[in-house]
């Protein structure tokens, strides 16, 4: 008799951060929200999910724990666990949209698959290709003094990848935050990341100035919805421009790679929805010859977890991730970190199912009241 999902236990839970964040397309003050999903099946397996919903990205966590409650939850009681990809099906059906909802529920059914199996989530994917991926760090903190000390103590520990985020303030200072990163860091992998922050007009000239400081990539110059001009950029730069908030999905990769929009492409969980469209816009990318990128949303320790079992089993992602949230910006999370982040890379938890140890006191301290 196959096992069917008895309840689904949804936390809403606020999380300090480190350090305010200025990100071009939305600001972050102190805290972050994200939903925690546990599901339970009736032979007494536990998975858990996270949901890290971001404003720009289209959803916020009040709006993503109404629809695992009222759209997700009813549509999933009684169903196999087991059957992750007709769990998907139900939830498409349930309701258009909500990546972040959905994707929550996938990754608690995978932690579930890998328990039952005695096996980590990636060993079910296929098998890891890389037991680390490289680590990217994200210079994003308005007081750059600030952030230069950061990436110098950073690279001193190991860390040779950081990402800055440019487009928030005036294109002169941009140039002299580069300048200060490259003359006190020269062996950086630096990368630039504008999250939608240039208008079409004059971006061609602008990044041109920016291609001066070799960053490995430029990433989403120009808002989602202005392809066009992503496309024109692409052209123009000899420096490789990455895809984020114009994929979402694999038809959105499809259409990348036909017009070539971007060089490469950030998948992110939070975007795709789940395992299956990740892993097929990665697919898509590596046939057009566009590495892909570990992209994260302000996610904990159990949505990285997930994440790094994804990009271990994904051949074509060699341009690393940006999973240092739960260990270098969440000031509380309700599991350890469980990518052990250090040295400039995170490992890829060996631990059965996602590997995460959910400490539930902690899951209550950080409960939002009403
Ligand atoms: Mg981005």
């Amino acid at each position: 008799m196959t096992d069917h999902i008895d309840a689904i236990d949804l936390h809403l839970i606020e999380s300090p951060i480190r350090s305010a964040r200025s990100h071009g397309s939305g600001h972050v003050k102190m805290s972050v929200q994200r939903v925690i999903v546990r599901v339970r099946t009736q032979d007494g397996l536990a998975g858990w999910g996270e949901a890290a919903p971001w404003a720009p990205f289209g959803n916020v966590a009040a709006g993503t724990m109404a629809v695992l409650a009222t759209t997700l939850r009813p549509a999933l009681l009684g169903r196999d666990p087991a059957a992750i990809t007709a769990r998907a099906a139900d939830c498409a059906a349930a309701i258009a949209g909500h990546p972040e909802a959905k994707v929550a529920i996938d990754m608690a059914l995978w932690d579930i698959a890998g328990k039952r199996a005695g096996l980590p989530v990636h060993a079910l994917l296929g098998g890891a290709v890389r037991e680390t991926i490289p680590l990217s760090f994200s210079i994003a903190n308005p007081d750059f003094a600030a952030d230069l000390e950061r990436a110098r103590e950073l690279f001193a520990q190991g860390h040779r990848i950081l990402k800055v985020k440019t487009g928030y303030l005036p294109h002169a200072q941009d140039l002299k935050r580069l300048e200060a990163l490259r003359a006190n860091l020269p062996e950086l992998d630096l990368r630039v990341d504008y999250n939608q922050g240039l208008a079409p007009m004059d971006a061609i000239r602008t990044l041109r100035d920016i291609e001066a400081f070799r960053p490995t990539f430029i990433e989403q110059p120009v808002p989602r919805g202005q392809e066009a001009a992503l496309a024109a950029i692409t052209a123009a730069l000899d420096t490789p421009v990455l895809a984020d908030e114009s994929v979402y999905s694999p038809d959105e990769m499809l259409r990348a790679a036909r017009e070539r929009l971007a060089d490469c492409v950030s998948i992110k969980l939070m975007k795709a929805g789940g395992y299956g469209p990740a892993r097929a816009i990665d697919a898509i990318a590596s046939a057009a010859g566009m590495p892909s990128y570990g992209g994260t949303l302000w996610e904990g320790g159990i949505a990285a977890a997930a994440g790094a079992h994804l990009l271990a089993a994904l051949p074509n992602c060699t341009l690393g991730c940006e999973f240092y949230m739960p260990s270098y910006a969440l000031v509380r999370d309700i599991c350890p970190d469980p990518l052990l982040a250090g040295g400039g890379v995170v490992r890829v938890p060996q631990g059965v199912g996602l590997g995460v140890e959910v400490d539930e006191a902690e899951l209550a301290a950080l409960a939002v009241a009403g």
